[in-house]
């Protein structure tokens, strides 16, 4: 082996979208990887070099597990693929004594009631919120609210059990649901106090935009803003279009860069990338969200830096200590959608993908829930039917071209298995 070569982990869970891009990125730089990841059957999917495997909500056993391996095998910096790494990320770099987000900074983006306490006492506007047990009767609390308000788990990500209600029935009603969905069994299975709770917070009318951004000893790099130009009124909130560059004036975006970064600091993050969901209208820049992960899904497809890096690679690269701060988003305009599932059952056929593909601007098409599987929709769900990509002479050709592919799909989802 060389022994110049920086060896980095990177935590794959078995559920993310994103193994293969990262995969793909760290081949294109010189480092060594190792896959930490929970279990064994992805990594034979994956055949990686070397790996370890590591049970992700045993946080403690897994830190020891990484600071074990790395006195043989040093490692060079921990990576996480999405939200369900980024506290191992931190406790094991914290451990190996690398640049890190504080521990404390991970578990505050992974409780909404955290992070909303904290977003407060920093003077960071984010809506008025109350936190509420599972068992208190929410007759009694409608009684108390102010509404439009949004029900929310504090722990769930992908707009899982968030859910708006505009009046006290609306509100008993989304109670229940959320409840249910609180005790199902992969959530009732983590056995985390937080299924217990929801959180409710006041609906905050306006736009809604995303920023991508990367920190570096807590300054934060902006590497892209997406407009969703859909707008997201619920009753649920199903994400559909991401489309950069923004097409909002400089010194909105400026306060929406403003804003993540005071946020990022009110929530103790300070390394690595960030990706925050903001809300805004004629009072405020609010914060709807922060992560200290980047973008979800596929949708970093849609980002490519410098001469054509991706944003996996933009996050190794600063991971290692390679400069990351000179490189720029290609200019070129581009967008994802992500395919929203009309209705439950079982999904049977998507028809048009030839069609939709031809669509001027369409660059892929990716379905990535198999055919004769069981889809559900949101509040439920957790999943997407697939993402669309499409690139641009402008942010509007972008827009047009994803919803005529989209239009030009159709997704045959019967409603019993047969
Ligand atoms: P998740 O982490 O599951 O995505 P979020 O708290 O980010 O949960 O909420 C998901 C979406 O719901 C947001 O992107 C936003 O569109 C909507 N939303 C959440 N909270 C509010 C709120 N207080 N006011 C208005 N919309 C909200």
């Amino acid at each position: 082996m060389n022994t110049d070569k920086k060896r980095i982990l990177l935590l794959l869970p078995t559920k993310t979208y994103r193994a293969t891009d990262f995969l793909a990125a760290a081949s294109q730089l010189d480092v060594e990887v190792v896959v930490g990841c929970n279990r064994r059957q992805t990594l034979s999917d994956l055949s990686p070099r070397k790996s370890l495997v590591v049970n992700f909500n045993m946080l403690e056993e897994a830190t020891q597990q990484i600071v074990a391996f790395a006195e043989t095998d040093p490692i060079h910096a921990v990576v996480g693929a999405d939200d369900d790494t980024t506290i191992l990320a931190a406790m094991a770099s914290k451990a190996l004594s690398l640049p890190h987000n504080t521990v404390a900074s991970a578990y505050a983006t992974r409780n909404k009631h955290r992070m909303r306490k904290l977003l407060a006492e920093a003077g960071i506007a984010s809506p008025r919120f109350d936190l509420v047990s599972i068992d208190d009767d929410p007759t009694k609390i409608s009684a108390r609210v102010s509404f439009p308000c949004v029900l929310k788990p504090l722990t769930l990500a992908a707009s899982r059990g968030v859910i708006r209600a505009n009046n006290p029935a609306e509100f008993v009603a989304a109670f229940h649901r959320v409840v249910a969905i609180l005790q199902t069994p992969d959530v009732a299975a983590q056995g985390k106090p937080e299924a217990r709770q929801i959180l409710v917070e006041a609906f905050i009318p306006g736009i809604e935009v995303a920023l991508e951004g990367i920190l570096t000893r807590g300054r934060l790099k902006v590497l892209a803003i997406f407009d969703k130009p859909d707008p997201l009124d619920g009753p649920f909130f199903e994400e559909t279009f991401y489309i950069t560059p923004s097409r909002l004036p400089a010194n909105t975006q400026e306060k929406i860069a403003d804003c993540t970064a005071r946020a990022a600091e009110a929530l103790g993050l300070r390394e690595g990338p960030v990706h925050a969901e903001l809300r805004l209208n004629d009072e405020e820049t609010w914060i709807v969200e922060v992560a200290g992960r980047s973008i979800g899904g596929l949708c970093a497809r849609t980002l490519r830096f410098g001469t054509g890096i991706s944003l996996e690679e933009l996050i190794i690269r600063h991971a290692v200590g390679i400069e990351v701060e000179s490189l720029q988003r290609e200019r070129q305009p581009a967008g994802v959608m992500m395919i929203p599932i009309p209705h439950a059952g079982i999904l049977r056929e998507v028809r048009g993908s030839n069609e939709a593909k031809q669509v001027d601007g369409i660059e892929e098409i990716t379905i990535s829930i198999p055919i004769g599987q069981e889809v559900v929709p949101l509040p439920e769900g957790t999943r997407y039917l697939g993402f669309i990509f499409a690139r641009g002479g402008t942010p509007e050709s972008v827009e047009a071209a994803l919803r005529e592919a989209h239009r030009r799909l159709a997704f045959v989802i019967t409603a019993h298995e047969v």
